[in-house]
Parts: structure tokens; sequence; C-alpha cells
């Protein structure tokens, strides 16, 4: 669509992919296009979120629209929510039935705060979600308690998944977190492991990331089919 299409160009945004879903013109479209709950438009509100990124802006209906996700966008633009508001919408409500959604990152450090915004996000939504501490990868259990997303730095996840202690076989939704960290930290092998116990066939993966070197795009080509790719602002910026 031309209007989509100019839309872009004004926000900067760049895709490719085919049918791709239009872009957001604003955050009330999350009700009227997709039957967003009240919960997450006042919490939207509350955290004085007026307009979507551009990042946001695209990705958002991206993943509404089950398509597999390759995203860039430079630090500071909002990535994190852009992978959390349409994780909650399809997850929809908590449920019992072990490990939906994953959100790896590259730190400990990158790990709570990731954990912190999607509690905000979730506020008013009995949604379990975890963080995967060191004790927890170590001594933890998962099929003791609920949890619907967990948050874990690769190395913790995986040591979790040695220890048979995490099922992941029923994941939903897989984020990659600032890809580019990820990668350069040389974690193909645990990452590859995590991806392979995620062996639910209609999972939805995704990949965010501030820059995209070559290595990234390789790595994104070979997981993702048929993703569409969603680049804010130049490429390696
Ligand atoms: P990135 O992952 O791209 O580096 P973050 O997701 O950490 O960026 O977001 C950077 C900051 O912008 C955070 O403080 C976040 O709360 C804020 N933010 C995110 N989305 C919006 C928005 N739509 N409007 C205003 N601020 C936002
Ligand atoms: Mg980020």
């Amino acid at each position: 669509l031309e209007r989509d299409a100019l839309f872009r160009k004004k926000h900067n945004i760049h895709v490719s992919g085919y049918n791709v879903p239009s872009p957001l013109q604003n955050f009330n479209e999350l009700s009227s296009r997709y039957k967003c709950e009240k919960y997450l438009l006042r919490n939207l509100v509350e955290l004085g979120f007026r307009e979507p990124t551009p990042i946001q802006r695209q990705a958002i209906p991206v993943l509404l629209h089950d398509r597999e996700c390759f995203a860039c966008a430079p630090t500071g633009s909002g990535k994190t929510l852009a992978f959390v508001c349409p994780m909650l919408m399809k997850l929809k409500d908590p449920s019992k039935n072990g490990v939906r959604a994953v959100v790896l990152c590259p730190t400990r450090e990158l790990s709570s705060q990731t954990y912190r915004e999607c509690k905000k996000m979730a506020k008013g939504k009995k949604f379990r979600i975890k963080l995967m501490t060191k004790e927890l990868s170590r001594t933890g259990d998962f099929s003791k308690f609920p949890c619907d997303i967990l948050i874990s730095t690769p190395l913790r996840l995986r040591l979790a998944i040695k220890r048979k202690k995490v099922d992941l076989s029923r994941v939903e939704y897989l984020v990659l977190d600032e890809s580019d960290k990820l990668f350069e930290l040389g974690l193909f092998k645990q990452i590859d492991s995590i991806i392979k116990a995620c062996s639910n066939p209609s999972i939805i993966r995704s990949l965010f990331s501030a820059t995209l070197p070559d290595f990234v795009e390789d790595r994104a080509r070979e997981l993702m089919h048929d993703a569409v790719r969603v680049i804010v602002g130049r490429k390696n910026m």
C-alpha cells in the first residue's frame, strides 16, 4: 500500500519480506485492529508512552500477525516494548501449561532490566514472569511452579535444560534480544541448544538488535523462515 510506504518513509522504517502488515499509526490501533485488552493500554498510559517508536510501529503488528521478525533499531529506541507488547497480547491469559515465552538476553543486567519492564507492562494481569537467577538455574525445578514468561541469559537457561529442570517444548514465543551481543559473546552452542529445546512447531521466533553485522544477518537467515525484516535508521548505527 502506498499509504504504508509513505508512513514508513516518514519514520525511517525499512522493511523486507512478503505481505508486511501495516505499521501502527498510534497505540489506539492496538485495540481497534487487534483487540488489545485494557490493562495493557492502561499501562502504556501510566508509563507515559504516548506514541509508538518507529520500531514499535512496525515490529508489533508483524508479531501480532504471527510472523517471525528480525528487527534492528538503535539503542534506546524502545525495542523491549516492541516484543513485550505482542508477547503479552499473544499469551492472552496466564496458564499452568508450562513455559510459554522465553526472552534471551546477553547479560544478567539486561535480563533483569527486561524483567522489570515486562512486569510493568503486565501489571493488572496475573502472568507468572520469572527471571532466571543463578539459584534457579542451579537448583530450581520449573515443573514445580507455574511460569508463563521466562527471562534468562543463555548460560543459565542452558544449565537448567541440562539438569532437565525446565521443559521448553511448549514455548510459543522466543525472543533473542540484543542478538548482536548474544552472538558476539560466542554463545552459538548454548543458543542452538536452547532453540532446539523450543521444539513447538508453531513457535514464533524473533531477533532484536541494535546493529546488523553480517554474522547476525547470517544467523537470522539460518534460524527463521519467511521472517519480516524491519530496520529503523541505518544498518550499523
Ligand atoms: P532499546 O532496547 O531499543 O535499547 P528500551 O526498550 O530499553 O530500548 O527503551 C529505552 C527507553 O525508552 C526505556 O526507558 C523505555 O521505557 C522508553 N520507551 C519505550 N517505548 C517508549 C514509547 N513508546 N514512548 C516513550 N518512551 C518509550
Ligand atoms: Mg534493548
